[in-house]
């Protein structure tokens, strides 16, 4: 496969590129920003080595932190606490669930983190798509208890379809923490079978070597978090980084500043004063106050008013961020969700029918031509029918094994063509990578991640 992106660049002056370039470099501090995700199987102890590791950032007072305690005991799961740090509603502390992606920041010395901890409920795998598709990396947390472990990591377990998930989504370099050493008396032993393990896994994932790393921790007793090693039984043998250490290693994410502006419309609301609200992730290149820009499919134009960034305003904003843009000069029934806000001079495409190279994972059922599935892309999903099976390719090389074969069985790769009822935004793989990838449900399971290589159909119904 091809990976080279083809310039498209922003239709921006080249003294606004140069202005743009310095508010980011300003904004930036001197800490790289990195969005991260925290993915595993249910359990595996992700909000309770989040909540810890935030605590022992000085991120949670120690008041809260006993609340949280005296909480957790009144329902009897004490060693919930950590977690709760992160769960912050009612009926997720009921549960003892982490349900939606719950975002929280916090810097370590090199790095300034978004963590969007995503939930490891199988039914929120939906939500989880959508939280790692706005992640540059992630902590794909294990739980190393014998058995428990495989559990996760055998059929039906999450471990391997979130690490397929956050790959096909763009997460490119990961951290492993094999989480609950405490409870296998911090064997060596044990941590290299689960590393020999999942280290081969993520290999066939997509993941380079130098893009994965492991971390033995506890969750529950802090061990190797933020602090260097105090536990006697893994200082033996372990001499790495602590996780915090490994989070700063994480290599610098480019962001697509030079590209045209592509922002998917998450929420739209009437605001005060003139025009309406949009809000969403900037996907690719800058928007400032004053722009000119079209909304897709409806093809109108409208001007940016205002920018907020959180509870500020703006004068401009850069891929990467979330932000809520005034909107005048349009009327609001142009503007939909999954609609996508754009730089006039390089509109996104918008198809009904198009060709995709698809990974399919380990689904039950083999997928045929009139097959059914769910097409969930940015922040938007849409039914759609797979209207022909174009070829079968080989895995690793992507060389053609099949033309026109008559069904796709799983852990199979393939080009295939589907179509949408009504017009998607979407942007061609070759031309933006991480707005070129997208995942396919069918009743309630992940069955493909794919990338999009050609419009088939333009939706022509503009103007
Ligand atoms: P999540 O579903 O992945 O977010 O997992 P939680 O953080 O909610 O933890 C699930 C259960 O495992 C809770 O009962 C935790 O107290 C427990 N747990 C989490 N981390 C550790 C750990 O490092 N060691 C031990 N022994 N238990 C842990």
């Amino acid at each position: 496969a091809s990976t080279t992106q083809v310039t498209k660049s922003s239709s921006k002056t080249k003294q606004d590129k140069t202005r743009l370039k310095e508010e980011y470099d300003r904004r930036q501090g001197d800490r790289d920003l990195l969005n991260m995700v925290v993915i595993g199987h249910v359990d595996a102890g992700k909000s309770t080595l989040m909540g810890h590791l935030l605590f022992q950032l000085g991120m949670v007072n120690k008041k809260a932190m006993h609340k949280y305690e005296q909480e957790s005991k009144k329902v009897g799961k004490g060693s919930f606490a950590f977690a709760w740090v992160l769960d912050e509603t009612e009926e997720e502390r009921s549960r003892g669930v982490t349900m939606d992606i719950a975002q929280t920041k916090f810097e370590t010395p090199k790095k300034a983190v978004t963590l969007l901890d995503a939930p490891g409920h199988k039914d929120f795998i939906p939500n989880m798509i959508t939280g790692t598709a706005q992640a540059d990396v992630g902590i794909l947390v294990v739980n190393a208890t014998r058995g428990e472990f495989e559990t996760g990591f055998e059929t039906g377990g999450q471990t391997r379809e979130h690490a397929l998930l956050a790959r096909s989504l763009g997460v490119s370099q990961l951290i492993v923490a094999v989480n609950k050493m405490d409870t296998v008396k911090w064997s060596q032993d044990r941590y290299d079978e689960v590393t020999k393990k999942l280290g081969s896994f993520l290999k066939t994932a997509g993941y380079r070597d130098t893009d994965i790393s492991f971390i033995p921790c506890s969750g529950l007793s802090g061990e190797n978090l933020a602090k260097t090693v105090s536990e006697p039984q893994l200082s033996a043998w372990y001499r790495g980084n602590t996780l915090v250490e490994q989070i700063d290693r994480f290599k610098i994410v480019t962001r697509p500043l030079d590209k045209p502006l592509r922002l998917t419309i998450g929420d739209v609301f009437k605001g005060m004063g003139a025009g309406f609200c949009v809000t969403g992730r900037v996907g690719a290149g800058s928007v400032q106050t004053g722009d000119k820009v079209q909304v897709m499919p409806s093809g109108e134009t409208a001007t940016v008013k205002g920018i907020m960034m959180g509870e500020l305003s703006a004068m401009c904003a850069f891929a990467g961020d979330h932000v809520t843009l005034t909107l005048t000069g349009i009327d609001i029934t142009n503007v939909s969700l999954g609609s996508v806000v754009c730089d006039p001079s390089y509109p996104i495409h918008c198809a009904t029918r198009i060709r995709a190279r698809v990974v399919l994972f380990n689904l039950e059922i083999p997928v045929t031509k009139g097959f059914m599935v769910v097409f969930h892309y940015q922040s938007i999903t849409e039914p759609a029918v797979i209207k022909r099976l174009v070829c079968q390719l080989n895995k690793s090389s992507g060389e053609v094994l099949k033309n026109r074969p008559k069904c796709l069985t799983k852990n199979t790769s393939a080009v295939i063509e589907m179509e949408f009822e009504r017009p998607v935004c979407l942007e061609l793989y070759k031309e933006f990578k991480d707005l070129g990838r997208f995942m396919l449900r069918y009743s309630g399971s992940t069955i493909a991640a794919g990338l999009v290589e050609e419009v088939r159909t333009n939706y022509t119904g503009l103007g």
